[in-house]
């Protein structure tokens, strides 16, 4: 799992930190303490993109 951030999207309403502060801390915008979690993360990040009411939250799978 690879996840990233669209800034431009990103409203900074803090639901990721929220459910996932192991990978996001949001100042005005949603920065990622790791862009790779670890695998006992990806359910919670998942749900963190799934709750992002911009869905500023890209993961991609894969290598
Ligand atoms: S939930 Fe989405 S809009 Fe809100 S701070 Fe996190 S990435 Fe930004």
């Amino acid at each position: 799992m690879r996840v990233r951030i669209d800034e431009d999207a990103c409203a900074g309403t803090g639901q990721c930190e929220m459910i996932c502060p192991e990978v996001f801390v949001v100042d005005t915008v949603s920065r990622l303490l790791t862009d790779t979690p670890p695998p006992d993360l990806h359910a919670t990040v998942q749900e963190a993109a799934d709750n992002c009411p911009t869905a500023a939250i890209i993961i991609s799978n894969g290598p």
